[in-house]
């Protein structure tokens, strides 16, 4: 690839004071497209840049916003036809130095252009062009707008509204719109010289200080001294891998090493999953330090998260915690990165740019120097063999802090008992005996809908999705079949669609399904569904949580969304169903991901008075795996399952990459996979396996099939990569097959 960058830290600044033709500066551009190359530019005399700069360039009839990846570069084509840089943009929103050293790191690993590489670092408003250090436009009272009796306005709400708003201040046209105000309601105010536009230029923003620590009472256990100590006086550049069980003070470890940096002016780069970011972890932060916190997560407004990204970038945030996009945030005095629940799927990117925000955070550290800690108590099978080979330092919580006890696991095997919609009779009476002892149960069942086949009885016809390889889920409450992978829905199916019979019964459970039979058995209790429909309304997973809180004996019935962040200390039996599929599904990575829920929703209930129980029906009761688990721990499991992997040849053990083909037909796909295996040649450290169709080939009305690289050595792994995307861009057929590069898959989709 064609770019270059300075080593050092030194960023060099170019201008051009005249305008004669030789000493026109040219400057490489990284642009947001799936080409892989630079495009050139000169750049107009008196404008300075440097690496990093973005610019909006004209580029075929558009015009974009691309990224400088070189300065005084050599245009490779006739110097005549290069076009001029359009608009050098402000230097507030440029990439710093790490960052664009991270972003061309994962550029290169990840088989991905540098231009949308870039685009995936820059918060979106900085990547449309925006100028975060512009004024902003806000719409202010005037002197007569300011004495108008609001009263006197009679029914003219919207005006009343405004001018009401406006009294306790200024607001942008983003946030009126928010609140629903319109555009000619303004317009008539700014007529009658009640209102103004007026540009409010942003305060600078300062370093953060830190204040006081709020430690509440806790001493640390030994176990966490010895952690805090390994990663505060760390004499080698290896990252840690904490691990410890639910509950085991994996955060106050988190909070004691980041104190001190805190102290020093230094910033702390906190990772949490997708759904971790619930308020429980926010305050736990938020109550034990007085420094500005920026929270990043994917509900904030554009300007919102350019905003937090700037106050990472001027240091005037001491804590940003935020999720798998946030490990691009620059930090001007950086201090550390954490990464809570490492193992959690949603650190991986899934379609586009795919990345691990995990493992590029472990890159990250290694640039700049910093600690970095990635905790859990299901650690990835990557993570733990790294601990193994003396990669990661193990730093582990074996015992929980004094008077918080382990939940104790309990298997009911179904192969011997009588089920009623799908629950034992030995659970049923647990969780009567529970309720009646005023505590609160926990059903898990990782499916949301109410069943998920809808089946006729006349002649065995099964509702499937015409997108895709999937079966439809019913959800009872809408009288719909949707399906959870490309989103469709069927209103009202009242008849087969085979032999028209209305003999239609949904077979199987779901959430909707558990909540309607226990509402039944146990009318004198309240039963909360909380899954990804029941919480999709703004609020409404805080107002579950304290309905939870109030500690009334209640049946809490969830999907893992209920897995991550929360504690439940009331609930003190969890009783698991349905989760066999872990055992033969055709992923090898699903019975890791088996064991990681179980610990994990096992985790989150019970105290010290009231220790939990975890129920698990199943039919894999004597398996030895789900023995290992509940009897010996997460350790033994997972080194059982790397032993499997090992003899397997399966990741960690050997590396894969997946080309993903995509086309209208299971053909297309397949053939020009095939065409591509004709062309490259193998070498013998590397295997090509496929084409095989993904797990679910079809899927939205496209097929995909796959081509697995596998190899035993990373460097082999990626010429290899490096040789096929060669071919395949030189295919005649790869504009028309959508094809993609995922570099350590975590599944096979
Ligand atoms: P994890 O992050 O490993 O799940 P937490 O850090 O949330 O664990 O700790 C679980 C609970 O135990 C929290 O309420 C925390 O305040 C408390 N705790 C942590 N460390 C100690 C300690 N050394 N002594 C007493 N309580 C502790
Ligand atoms: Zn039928
Ligand atoms: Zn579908």
């Amino acid at each position: 690839m064609g770019y270059s960058m300075p080593t050092s830290g030194i960023m060099m600044f170019y201008s051009c004071a005249s305008t004669m033709p030789d000493s026109t500066i040219f400057v490489a551009v990284a642009i947001p497209t799936p080409l892989r190359n630079l495009f050139h530019y000169s750049l107009p005399a008196n404008e300075r840049v440097t690496i990093g700069s973005r610019v909006r360039v004209p580029f075929g009839s558009r015009k974009l916003i691309g990224v400088v990846t070189e300065v005084n570069s050599r245009p490779d084509i006739d110097i005549a036809k290069v076009r001029p840089v359009l608009e050098v943009l402000g230097a507030g929103g440029n990439l710093t130095e790490p960052i664009l050293r991270l972003c061309r790191w994962a550029s290169d690993y990840y088989h991905h252009p540098i231009g949308e590489v870039f685009a995936a670092a820059l918060p979106s408003l900085l990547r449309k062009g925006a100028d975060p250090q512009e004024p902003s436009q806000i719409l202010i009272l005037t002197p007569s707008g300011s004495l108008i009796d609001q009263q006197s306005l009679g029914r003219a709400h919207a005006q009343r509204k405004l001018l009401g708003a406006l009294q306790q201040s200024g607001r942008t046209r983003e946030e009126l719109s928010a609140m629903d105000i319109s555009s000619q309601t303004i317009r008539s105010i700014e007529k009658k010289d009640w209102a103004k536009w007026h540009a409010e230029v942003p305060a600078p923003l300062e370093p953060f200080s830190s204040g006081s620590v709020n430690h509440s009472g806790i001493t640390v256990t030994e176990e966490q001294a010895t952690a805090i100590d390994a990663v505060q006086n760390r004499t080698d550049g290896k990252p840690f891998l904490l691990y410890g069980v639910t509950g085991s003070g994996k955060t106050e470890v988190y909070l004691r090493v980041i104190e001190p940096l805190l102290k020093a002016g230094k910033q702390v780069l906190i990772l949490v999953p997708e759904i971790g970011l619930t308020p429980q972890t926010i305050s736990r932060f938020q109550d034990r330090f007085d420094v500005p916190i920026t929270i990043l997560h994917s509900s904030l407004t554009d300007k919102q998260r350019a905003l937090g990204w700037l106050q990472a970038r001027e240091g005037s945030a001491g804590i940003i915690l935020g999720t798998r996009s946030a490990i691009y945030t620059p930090l001007k005095f950086p201090g550390a990165i954490i990464v809570d629940e490492e193992h959690d799927a949603s650190y991986k990117q899934q379609d586009g740019f795919r990345y691990s925000a995990r493992d590029l955070a472990v890159l990250r550290a290694g640039f700049e120097g910093l600690p970095v800690i990635l905790g859990s108590a299901t650690p990835s099978l990557e993570s733990l063999h790294n601990a193994d080979s003396g990669k990661y330092h193990l730093l582990e919580l074996a015992t929980r802090p004094p008077g918080i006890e382990p939940e104790r696991y309990e298997l009911l095997d179904t192969r011997h008992l009588e089920q009623k919609d799908g629950l034992t009779r030995a659970l049923r009476h647990r969780i009567g005996e529970r309720l009646a002892n005023k505590e609160q149960v926990l059903i898990f069942i990782n499916r949301r809908g109410f069943a998920p086949v809808m089946i006729c009885n006349d002649c065995s016809w099964i509702a499937h999705c015409s997108r895709c390889d999937a079966k439809l889920t019913y959800h009872l409450n809408t009288n719909t079949l949707v399906c959870h992978h490309c989103g469709t829905i069927s209103h009202n199916i009242t008849r087969c669609q085979s032999c028209r019979s209305s003999q239609l019964s949904p077979l199987g459970l779901g959430t909707q399904r558990i909540e309607q039979t226990l509402t039944a058995m146990f009318p004198e209790f309240p039963v909360l569904r909380i899954d990804r429909d029941s919480t999709r309304r703004k609020g409404s997973m805080e107002s579950f949580i304290s309905e939870i809180n109030t500690g009334e004996s209640a049946i809490l019935v969830g999907t893992q969304i209920l897995a991550k962040g929360h504690h439940f200390p009331n609930v003190t039996l969890v009783a698991m169903l349905d989760i066999d599929s872990g055992f033969y599904s055709a992923d090898f990575r699903a019975t890791e991901k088996l064991g990681q829920i179980i610990l994990q929703v096992g985790g989150r209930s019970g105290r010290a008075d009231k220790p939990g129980t975890v129920t698990i029906q199943t039919a894999f009761a004597t398996h030895p795996l789900m023995e290992t688990l509940v009897q010996d721990g997460y350790f033994e499991f997972a080194t059982g399952l790397l032993q499997e992997r090992k003899e397997a040849g399966l990741p960690p053990f050997t590396f894969h990459a997946i080309i993903r083909a995509e086309a209208n037909s299971s053909t297309t796909a397949r053939l020009f996979l095939e065409s591509i295996i004709a062309k490259v040649q193998v070498r013998n450290t590397v295997n090509l396996l496929g084409p095989i169709p993904a797990l679910m080939e079809k899927k939205a009305g496209r097929y995909r099939q796959l081509l697995i690289v596998i190899s035993a050595n990373r460097s082999d792994l990626h010429r290899e990569v490096r040789h096929i995307i060669q071919t395949t861009e030189s295919l005649p057929d790869s504009k028309k097959v959508r094809w993609s590069v995922d570099v350590d898959p975590t599944d096979m989709f």
